[in-house]
C-alpha cells in the first residue's frame, strides 16, 4: 500500500481530472486552469486547479484541496476508502499494458481462425480496412496465458483483469474481440460469442467512454447504436459519424460526452426489439436529451431490426439513408 504523498506523486490532480473528462482552459494568472466544477452545479468556470502544487479550490462551492480530497468529495468515501480508491486506480492504470498486448495479440489470430472471418463475414462485415481501423481480434481460447506470461505478466494480474479463469482458460475463449480505446489506450475488451455462449462479454471494469469517441466527436450529427457490429457495419457504409454506448444504457461519462455542445443531433439507432425493450429505452434517452438542449431524433428500422441485421438483410446506404431522413422528433 502507497502511502498518501507517493500517490499523490503518482497521480497528478490534473491527469485525474482529465480522465474524468474535466475541460479546462488555462486562468487569467496563467499558474492555473480552471473549469466547471464537477462538486456542484455550476454553470460559470469556477474550479480552478493549480498543476504545480497539485491543489484544487472551487470559489462556487467553496470546496478546495489535494486529490485525496478531491476522491472524498466527488466518490462520497472516506479518506482510507479514497486511498484504496486512489491504490486501485493505479493497479488498472498497470492493467492497461496487458489489455494492449491482449488486444493485439487476439488481432493476431484473427486472420489464422478462418471461423472468426466467416462470422464476421454472417455479420456483414467485410471490409479488411474497417476491421483492422476498429482493431477487431478473436481469441480462438487456450494460448493467451502461455503468451502473456511468457511476457512477464503473472498469472495473478491476468486472474484479477479477468482475461483468464482461475483454470487459466481464456475468458473470452471463441469470441471476437473489439478493443475499447479511450486516448489513445485500451481500456476493456468486448467479446461477442461466436458459438453457444452467452453472446456479449466485458471485463469487470469501466467500459469507457463512447466508442471512438476521438474520432466521432467532430461530427455536429452524430449516429447511436447499442452494439459494436452495428457500428462496424455502418463505418463499412460510410457512416462515420456513428458510435455505440455498448448497450442502451449510457454511463456519466458517456452521457457527458453526447452533450459536450448544445449544436449536437443525435439520431438515436437502438434495435427495433419484439419487446418494444430498444424503442423504449430509445425514448427515454431522447427525452433525457431534449431536455439537455441536445436535438434527438429516433430511428424506425423494420420491426426485430438494428443497424447490422437491416444491411445485413440487404439494406443499402440508400435505404439507411431514409430512415435517417425520416427519423422521428419525441
Ligand atoms: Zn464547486
Amino acid at each position: 500500500m502507497l502511502n498518501p504523498e507517493h500517490l499523490k506523486q503518482r497521480i497528478a490532480l490534473l491527469d485525474y481530472l482529465r480522465q474524468r473528462h474535466w475541460t479546462a482552459r488555462p486562468a487569467a494568472c496563467q499558474q492555473e486552469f480552471v473549469g466547471l466544477c464537477p462538486l456542484h452545479r455550476d454553470t460559470r468556470p469556477s474550479f480552478y486547479v493549480n498543476p504545480h502544487k497539485n491543489l484544487f479550490y472551487c470559489h462556487g462551492c467553496g470546496q478546495g484541496g489535494d486529490l485525496i480530497r478531491f476522491v472524498e468529495l466527488s466518490e462520497h468515501l472516506s479518506f482510507h476508502q479514497s486511498l484504496a480508491f486512489l491504490q486501485r486506480q493505479i493497479a488498472l492504470a498497470g492493467e492497461g499494458g496487458v489489455l494492449e498486448q491482449t488486444a493485439a495479440f487476439y488481432r493476431l489470430q484473427l486472420h489464422r481462425h478462418p471461423e472468426a472471418i466467416q462470422y464476421l463475414a454472417l455479420r456483414g462485415l467485410r471490409d479488411p480496412g474497417v476491421i483492422d481501423e476498429l482493431g477487431i481480434g478473436y481469441a480462438p481460447g487456450g494460448n493467451l496465458r502461455r503468451h502473456l506470461t511468457s511476457q512477464g505478466y503473472s498469472f495473478d494480474l491476468l486472474l484479477n483483469t479477468g482475461l483468464i479463469n482461475g483454470q487459466g482458460c481464456d475468458a473470452f475463449c471463441r469470441r471476437v474481440i473489439f478493443p475499447c480505446r479511450q486516448n489513445g489506450q485500451t481500456i476493456n475488451l468486448y467479446g461477442r460469442s461466436i458459438g453457444a455462449a452467452f453472446p456479449h462479454r466485458l471485463l469487470p471494469r469501466s467500459k469507457g467512454g463512447l466508442f471512438a469517441w476521438e474520432s466521432v466527436s467532430q461530427y455536429s450529427t452524430v449516429i447511436l447504436v447499442e452494439g459494436l457490429f452495428d457500428l462496424a457495419v455502418l463505418w463499412q457504409a460510410g457512416f462515420r459519424n456513428a458510435t455505440c454506448a455498448i448497450g442502451t444504457h449510457l454511463t456519466h461519462a458517456q452521457w457527458t460526452q453526447l452533450c459536450d455542445r448544445p449544436s449536437r443531433s443525435v439520431y438515436i439507432a437502438f434495435d427495433q426489439d419484439e419487446n418494444r425493450a430498444g424503442q423504449q429505452a430509445a425514448h427515454q434517452l431522447a427525452r433525457r436529451l431534449d431536455s439537455a438542449g441536445v436535438t434527438a431524433r429516433m430511428l424506425q428500422l423494420p420491426l426485430g431490426h438494428d443497424p447490422n441485421s437491416y444491411f445485413v438483410a440487404g439494406a443499402t446506404v440508400a435505404d439507411f439513408t431514409i430512415c435517417l431522413q425520416q427519423a422521428q422528433r419525441l
